[in-house]
């Protein structure tokens, strides 16, 4: 089984902000160096149905697969994030998370470990099975079916982060991506033991 630093589930603009802070830190901070993430996503992010005019970051009317295929390209810059197209289904935590999805191209039932884990699977629905997490309903929405994990901070426990509407926040762009980042924050703090952010500088 291959095994990780850090598991992302949900590959939407949060949890793609919590994996390029994770592994941009990898040049600044010795003990981010080495570390791997990996992004399991299913494919079926909310931003899909979208047409953004209010994201500051992004192209004005961009549509929202095109927003997503955006964000994601930047994925190649950072070997050190594996992004995989798959479905996970269990979770069982031990020592480690173990982590069992069906991969979408080889349709094999697939597993790996990782030390962190990661939810950013949005507010639709919880449907994966093992994991013991503190469910509850979604609170900035009218509509009773959506559902969020509590947490303080975006913390669940120990190893366990929450981001994106998955942590209860509200559903913008911005405000998704800047909890994912919050997660990536919190992870690379911890590794070097004290608060840490990750700035590049402009050498020009
Ligand atoms: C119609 C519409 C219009 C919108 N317009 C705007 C707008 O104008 N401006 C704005 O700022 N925001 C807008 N939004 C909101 C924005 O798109 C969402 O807030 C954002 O996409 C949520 O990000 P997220 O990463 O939390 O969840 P998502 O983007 O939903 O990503 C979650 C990801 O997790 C994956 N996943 C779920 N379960 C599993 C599993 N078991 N295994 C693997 N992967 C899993 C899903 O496939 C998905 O890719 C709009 C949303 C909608 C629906």
């Amino acid at each position: 089984m291959n095994k990780y630093d850090v598991a992302i589930i949900g590959g939407g603009p949060a949890g793609l902000s919590a994996a390029f802070i994770i592994a941009s830190a990898s040049k600044h901070l010795e003990e981010a160096m080495n570390r791997n993430i990996i992004i399991i996503d299913a494919g079926h992010s909310d931003a899909l149905k979208a047409k953004f005019h209010n994201v500051s970051g992004l192209p004005f009317g961009i549509e929202g697969k095109e927003a997503l295929e955006l964000t994601k390209s930047k994925l190649e810059n950072f070997p050190n994030i594996k992004f995989v197209e798959g479905n996970v289904k269990h979770i069982s935590e031990d020592k480690d998370y173990v982590i069992e999805y069906r991969d979408f191209e080889d349709k094999n039932k697939e597993f790996v470990v990782s030390d962190n884990l990661v939810l950013a699977t949005g507010f639709r629905r919880w449907n994966i099975k093992g994991l013991d997490v503190p469910l509850k309903e979604f609170e900035r929405s009218e509509n009773p079916t959506r559902v969020s994990i509590e947490n303080t901070d975006f913390k669940v426990r120990d190893n366990l982060y929450v981001c994106g509407l998955l942590s209860g926040v509200s559903s913008q762009w911005d405000i998704v991506a800047g909890s994912g980042s919050q997660v990536g924050v919190h992870i690379i703090s911890k590794w070097a033991g004290s608060w840490k952010v990750v700035h590049d500088k402009n050498e020009v």
